[in-house]
């Protein structure tokens, strides 16, 4: 699915660079389930971006998908993105003006995809996860854990080859947030391929693969006995 070799990612102010990313090496497989964890500042969040190519590499390889993609413009990373990456985010980024239904459908706009295929897909991913019975609603009559199914059910209908996740259980309590870890679970035990940020260690638990980070390196992996 992806590699990267000696990637870095440095940001530069007037007075301060700061490298979010030294130098990391990293091989994602298709099928694959990984965590990423590490404290707060350590580049999770840059490298999750990295990844869906919302940011840039400053120096050093990515391929994905057999394509060197570092240093390519933003027009073109935009097309990439929008045939392979679906984006999870921990504040669910619903549209509160649209259903449940347009919420969904939203993501396949720009896809050149008929409205009666655009029906169709969204009753399919929205019975996924187990929000078909909600699709006339507004986000907010949800609760945070359906709000978040919506976000996954919106990710999930380009059918992208790779799913990323930054921290989707932050805003959720105990319950919603193990409910869709499950989903994610399942999603990945159907043959989706997903890169979480996570805090929760008992989160990271449900990954096959769990990427430890420390000031912007990959200080340990862990796999998941099988
Ligand atoms: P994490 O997600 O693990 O909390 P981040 O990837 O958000 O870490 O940040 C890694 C480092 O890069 C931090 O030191 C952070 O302050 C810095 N950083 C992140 N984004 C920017 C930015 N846009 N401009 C300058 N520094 C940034």
């Amino acid at each position: 699915m992806l590699s990267m070799r000696d990637l870095t990612r440095v940001y530069r102010t007037d007075t301060v660079e700061t490298t979010a990313l030294d130098g990391i090496n990293l091989e994602i497989e298709d099928g694959e389930f990984v965590a990423v964890m590490g404290p707060s500042g350590c580049g999770k969040s840059t490298l999750l971006n990295v990844i869906g190519m919302l940011d840039s590499p400053s120096s050093g390889s990515y391929v994905f998908n057999g394509e060197e993609v570092a240093g390519l413009p933003e027009a073109k990373l935009a097309d990439v993105r929008k045939k392979n990456l679906g984006f999870i985010f921990q504040s669910f980024n619903l549209v509160d003006e649209l259903s449940v239904r347009e919420n969904v459908e939203l993501a396949l706009l720009y896809h050149d995809v008929p409205a009666s295929e655009r029906k169709r897909r969204a009753d399919e991913v929205m019975d996924k996860v187990g929000i078909g019975h909600r699709a006339k609603h507004r986000p907010s009559q949800l609760s945070g854990g359906q709000q978040q199914r919506v976000a996954v059910a919106r990710a999930l209908i380009a059918e992208p080859k790779l799913i990323l996740a930054d921290e989707p259980t932050g805003n959720l309590d105990t319950h919603h947030g193990e409910e869709v870890m499950k989903m994610l679970q399942a999603l990945n035990a159907e043959g989706s391929t997903i890169v979480m940020v996570t805090h929760s260690p008992g989160h990271a638990d449900y990954a096959g693969r769990v990427v430890n980070m420390l000031d912007g390196r990959v200080l340990q992996e862990r796999r998941r006995a099988a």
